[in-house]
């Protein structure tokens, strides 16, 4: 199969009708990327068909999530997922997209600017000085391979509104982890998490959404500073 039949095929899991415009926006960021990877470390995917298995359909399993006119913060873009596809998939919702490292990010507002999307906001900042000025502030936050939860939660639900949510993607085999952040979630404001299973399409590989709901404000002193966090997960 062609990375392009690949792509519309898997989409229908999770997207009852996705538009032309938003497969031809994908597939043209496959392009950007695979191309930009040769001159920076962005992707372990070499192959167009990889990208959309890896990528794009691993980070789709997020877009029954999102409704029209939330916003959406992806901590830890890297090059751009889920938060890029996401924007792509979901036009109607509008997306930040926060990393550390500023080549990520300018690489991101070259593709945004390519793309003409307009519901995507890169920004180049780390997550826990980022979160000081914008406490409670998104409906959503989202995040993949960035660390562990214990750590991860104190980074994101900080910048999440009570009443919104934050998705982590993870391996289906966080049990444990999920159960060493229980603490964690709980002091933040989000003391129940929900472990939604996916199988990506085509890849076969099982994952899992965590997704904790924001029941109370994160009292202010966190996020902490990153050594401590780190040093002292919650
Ligand atoms: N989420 C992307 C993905 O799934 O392909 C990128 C994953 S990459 C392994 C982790 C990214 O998280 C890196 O780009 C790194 O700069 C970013 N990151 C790690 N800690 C961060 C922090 N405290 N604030 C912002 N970005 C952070």
């Amino acid at each position: 199969m062609t990375a392009y039949e690949l792509l519309v095929s898997g989409l229908k899991q999770f997207i009852p009708e996705v538009s032309p415009q938003a497969v031809d926006k994908l597939l043209r960021f496959s392009d950007l990327l695979l191309e930009k990877n040769k001159v920076m470390n962005l992707t372990a995917v070499t192959e167009p068909c990889e990208v959309v298995t890896r990528h794009f359909l691993d980070c789709a399993s997020l877009a029954p999530y999102i409704k029209e006119g939330q916003t959406v913060l992806d901590v830890g873009t890297g090059a751009g997922f889920p938060g890029l596809p996401l924007a792509i998939l979901c036009p109607g919702a509008q997306f930040t997209l926060l990393d550390a490292q500023r080549k990520r990010i300018d690489f991101l507002r070259e593709v945004a600017d390519a793309l003409e999307l307009l519901n995507v906001t890169p920004v180049h900042a780390r997550a826990e000085e980022f979160a000081l000025l914008h406490r409670a502030s998104f409906d959503l936050a989202v995040s993949r391979a960035v660390a562990e939860l214990r750590v991860l939660c104190e980074l994101a639900l900080p910048m999440v509104k009570v009443g919104g949510a934050f998705y982590a993607m993870k391996a289906a085999d966080c049990k444990d982890e999920v159960e060493a952040a229980s603490h964690a979630f709980a002091l933040l404001g989000a003391p129940a998490a929900e472990v939604l299973r996916y199988t990506v399409p085509y890849d076969g590989v099982e994952r899992v959404l965590v997704r904790l709901q924001k029941v109370a404000q994160t009292p202010d002193k966190y996020p902490r500073r990153f050594k401590k966090i780190q040093s002292s997960p919650l």
